[in-house]
């Protein structure tokens, strides 16, 4: 658990990545890591990319156009 805090207005976000869950809400919605899960990554140097859902990879998006 990691939490963010928005320069904009202050709010602080709580990150949760073994469930994948963000308190802004689009990790769960889109699938897709939002700003503030790609921030822990970048502070905990971890890859991000295993979080991406399968369908936004580009192998799959690939598929789609064959
Ligand atoms: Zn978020």
């Amino acid at each position: 658990m990691f939490e963010v805090r928005e320069m904009q207005d202050g709010t602080i976000y709580t990150v949760n990545h073994a469930q994948r869950h963000c308190d802004c809400g689009h990790f769960q919605v889109e699938r897709l890591p939002c700003r503030h899960v790609l921030t822990c990554f970048a502070n905990q140097h971890l890859d991000w990319q295993v979080y991406v859902h399968d369908v936004y990879k580009m192998s799959e998006i690939c598929k789609v156009y064959r």
